[in-house]
């Protein structure tokens, strides 16, 4: 749709596009607007089944996102590794590139060469990647950082259901009368599916939400029954439910004789699995276990919804697969709202299994060890074969690059250097590696450090294909704007690299694509007579009928909305099948040394690494810097503070960042969101922490659980310096000094003009030349403008720079009190000439007149912790205070917080 209208003398042409957002697997469209080449606004489209008009936090706030600042924008390479990279023409870098690949393949072979991309990437993208590397290189060697997040799940619906195939929906939270989530933090990590689960709580008020977290998350603290049962001991649990349900009869012997198979063995399993004995290992009661049964079986349709905390397991695809045994067991399934959904993290992990971008899949979900399969793909292709021997999965493959097996990697959209496990051991594989292509969107990634050759790619806004969801379903992707500087669309750089090592290797090229359309309708062929066939699907249906879901056979107009109503399932006798699942505990067991588990997770307004989302300073006023949240008694046994600066040490290394108290937290436990990597932290960040150890079949690792130590460090030092204005800019310039210190966090803030922030903790006091380049990275060195403060015995010195009455910037040396409030002066942009006699005063609180807001809960109208709890105070309901405050009335995000301090004690103000 375009619009025209004249502004001034300028006439704009405004442009609304529909697409899908980049973030979580839940999928949601958007509509963006873009003005002259820029996208100004986006909002959810009221047409997408997935969303029906509503945004979280993060989709709401894409258009602010998209900007240029840190982009990778023009292609560099580097010809030496002691040199900086170069810009350099795409002919040169990807002749540079594909020089490289193929000295190495014909010296060593194929598999010395790997591949790890990315749930992000796109369908097309992902098949293309697919059929680089398995079709023209010949290995396998193509994994991919959906392999950190769903391969439980895939491995978890093969061996149980037969097919990769989450067979419900969304709309089955509609039809559900219990609401079992194991393992997620939806409200956070889906908030637009929590949404609805809200809703079809207050339509169907007899619904029950059983919540499985070791965390009260706000997801939990609005379950009817929450079971924060001890990290990795799900298995557990679900066989004592299953117990439970066979004592009871709350089981269907006419669905297990007619639908299924292995039932007798996994009996005899669970027989051992009482909830008392249970309740002792998961650390919940026993009752509860019962009462979770009761509601699991004997609700008319119960719908399961998992995520990483089953995932995310060296035991994975058991956690999995001992949960979907429930809804065989008690029938279930096929229902509306009867259904074990496996919720997709990334917004094309769905689309990456499609293509079979694994290295242990292929096209369409044949299997790889199959020889009729594999021949199926090399015909498709136009290649003799394909290879049969899996590829090196995602730890596997830097394992290998560090050993110097592979020797050659190439990363497209994703940023391992930051998310994969025991990251420090990934530093080392990209260090020693002979070559490194990093093929991104963002120049200020820790993994675009060790690159060689970086090429540019597109981000949302600016691609064009197709993604899936967690339901089955497919959208569009459509550009609103033009690629910026040089970047090119994913696909379109492996078609330009296969064209150029295609001639370097002698063979054809089989990936001699024009368009992306054409790139998709291959991968539609491929599906057809597969359990996820799209025969019935294109570009043309999907932008008139919207988005679809699959199977879409050739002549049906709609998808399948629900899979296994008939009970028939895609294994070779039709019988779903009961996995044998015996529990196992965590990959690292906590000991004297080792005493406290540490589990990941996300925050609500970050994504993934932060590449995006670490560039906008609203999306850090909910949480605004990294912390590890404990219990209070953990705290006080170790003589520790809120605030306190604490070393987090586990079998692999550690990591240096402040401590919170939180109720969320049982004795013994601690959780540090996922997100925080040393582009935002001295050090390498959480991932430094984590454990490599991958469960057996789905090769996924178990980030979820680490045994850690945390002890108090005394850094007496504190420097914090804050500038408005020019962030992005002045935030890269600061990361050059930050891992010098012994603590420091680096953050964003404010909503309009933004500045950045820098938060030191240090042993001693901070040599002079270290202020200085602190000084020079904010602008704040010009003796002309800033206002100095120096205490020269106590060795403290301040400085601050106004104009025209403004605070723009203030760096607090040795003494820094005052940098809370500060920074919120800085942040309102607002006349503060009456402030300038307390702006280097030690004081913690502004002065009269002044109020502090702190944390900000609501994103969309910008109301804080503080405010809400004053209306709490005055006795106000949720109601009362949205309709005062706003809070929670646009995205909802913030709604399950919100309900959580309406309902916690206050103390008086
Ligand atoms: Fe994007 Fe939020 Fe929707 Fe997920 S729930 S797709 S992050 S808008």
């Amino acid at each position: 749709m375009y619009l025209a209208f004249i502004a001034g003398m300028q006439i704009l042409s405004t442009q609304e596009t529909r697409s899908t957002c980049c973030y979580c697997g839940v999928g949601c469209g958007v509509i963006m607007t873009s003005e002259n080449g820029n996208i100004t606004g986006v909002r959810g489209d009221p047409e997408h089944p997935a969303n029906y008009g509503k945004l979280c936090t993060k989709g709401s706030t894409l258009h602010l996102t998209a900007r240029m600042e840190l982009r990778a924008l023009h292609p560099e390479v580097r010809l030496q590794r002691t040199h900086a990279r170069q810009p350099a023409s795409w002919d040169a870098a990807l002749e540079l590139a594909a020089d490289k690949f193929a000295a190495i393949i014909q010296a060593h072979g194929p598999d010395a060469v790997g591949f790890y991309i990315s749930g992000q990437l796109l369908t097309e993208d992902y098949y293309v990647f697919n059929k680089l590397v398995k079709g023209l290189i010949g290995t396998n060697n193509v994994d991919t950082n959906s392999r950190l997040c769903m391969s439980s799940a895939v491995t978890g619906y093969k061996q149980t259901l037969g097919a990769d195939a989450p067979p419900g929906c969304y709309d089955d939270v509609n039809h559900a009368d219990c609401i079992f989530i194991a393992g997620s933090n939806t409200a956070y990590a889906h908030p637009v599916l929590f949404r609805r689960i809200e809703e079809a709580r207050k339509s169907n008020p007899d619904m029950k939400l059983v919540v499985v977290d070791p965390r009260r998350t706000d997801t939990a603290a609005a379950a009817d029954l929450h079971l924060a049962i001890l990290p990795g001991t799900d298995v557990m649990l679900f066989n004592a439910m299953l117990h439970v349900m066979l004592w009871e009869g709350w089981y269907s012997e006419e669905y297990i004789a007619a639908h299924t198979e292995g039932f007798d063995d996994l009996k005899r399993t669970v027989r051992d699995y009482t909830p008392q004995h249970a309740a002792t290992v998961c650390g919940v009661a026993a009752e509860d276990i019962v009462q979770a049964a009761r509601w699991f079986a004997t609700s008319k349709a119960t719908l399961s919804l998992y995520c990483q905390g089953l995932n995310q397991s060296a035991q994975g695809t058991l956690k999995n697969a001992a949960l979907i045994n429930l809804h065989l067991a008690t029938a279930q399934i096929g229902r509306p709202g009867a259904a074990p959904f496996s919720l997709t993290g990334q917004p094309n992990a769905m689309g990456g299994r499609e293509v079979g971008g694994l290295a242990n899949l292929l096209s369409a979900h044949r299997d790889m060890a199959n020889p009729e399969h594999r021949a199926e793909v090399a015909a498709l292709w136009g290649v003799e074969s394909v290879p049969g021997k899996p590829g090196k999965t995602a730890v596997e493959m830097f394992d290998a690059l560090r050993s110097g097996e592979i020797k050659a990697v190439w990363i497209a959209c994703t940023n391992p250097a930051q998310s994969l496990p025991d990251v420090t051991l990934v530093h080392e594989a990209l260090r020693t590696a002979e070559f490194v292509v990093v093929q991104e969107a963002y120049a200020d990634t820790e993994t675009v450090t060790f690159a060689d050759v970086l090429l540019p790619a597109t981000s949302w806004g600016e691609k064009t294909g197709t993604v899936t969801n967690s339901e089955r379903r497919i959208s569009r992707v459509l550009p609103a704007v033009a690629a910026p500087g040089e970047a090119r669309h994913d696909w379109q750089i492996v078609v330009d690299f296969a064209a150029c090592l295609s001639g370097k290797l002698g063979r054809k090229n089989i990936l001699a694509y024009a368009d992306v359309e054409t790139v998709f309708n291959e991968h539609r062929l491929s599906t057809i007579g597969r359990d996820l066939d799209i025969g019935g699907m294109s570009y043309a249906m999907l932008e008139s009928a919207g988005p679809q879901q699959w199977p879409l056979l050739q002549g049906e107009a709609t998808g399948k909305v629900r899979l296994y109503a008939d009970g028939v399932y895609p294994t070779a006798n039709g019988r779903a099948r009961f996995v044998n699942a015996k529990y196992v505990g965590v990959a690292e067991d906590i000991n004297i040394r080792y005493p406290l588990h540490l589990t990941t997770g996300r925050l609500r307004d970050q994504w993934h690494g932060m590449s995006r989302t670490g560039k906008l300073g609203r999306l850090f006023s909910h949480v605004e810097e990294p912390m590890i949240s404990m219990n209070e008694q953990d705290m006080t046994r170790r003589g520790l503070a809120d605030g306190d600066v604490v070393k987090v040490a586990s079998r692999h290394g550690s990591a240096t960042l402040k401590v919170a108290a939180s109720q969320e937290m049982r004795s013994g436990q601690t959780f540090i969101p996922m997100h925080w990597g040393g582009q935002y932290m001295g050090g390498a960040g959480v991932n430094a922490l984590t454990t490599g150890v991958f469960d057996a079949y789905s090769k996924q690792p178990e980030l979820k659980h680490t045994a850690v130590q945390v002890t108090k460090l005394e850094l007496p030092w504190q420097l914090v310096a804050m500038r408005r204005g020019n962030a992005l800019v002045r935030m890269d310039r600061l990361r050059a000094l930050l891992q010098r210190f012994d603590y420091a966090t680096l953050g964003l803030f404010g909503r309009e003009e933004e500045g950045v922030v820098l938060r030191v903790a240090h042993a001693e006091a901070v040599p002079e030349a270290w202020l200085a380049e602190v000084d020079a990275a904010l602008g704040l060195d010009d003796a002309d403008e800033v206002m100095n403060y120096r205490d020269a015995k106590r060795g403290i010195s301040k400085r601050a720079l106004m104009s025209d009455g403004r605070l723009l910037g203030v760096r607090l040396n040795g003494e820094t009190a005052a940098r809370d409030w500060l920074k919120e002066i800085i942040a309102q942009g607002a006349d503060a000439r009456e402030l300038r006699p307390w702006l280097f005063a030690p004081l913690s609180a502004p002065p009269a007149g002044q109020s502090q807001r702190g944390r900000i809960v609501c994103n969309c109208f910008d109301v804080s912790e503080q405010e809400i709890l004053a209306e709490v105070r005055q006795g106000a309901e949720v109601a009362a205070i949205q309709a005062k405050l706003k809070c929670g009335t646009q995205c909802g995000s913030c709604l399950p917080e919100l309900k959580r301090l309406v309902a916690q004690p206050v103390a008086a103000s």
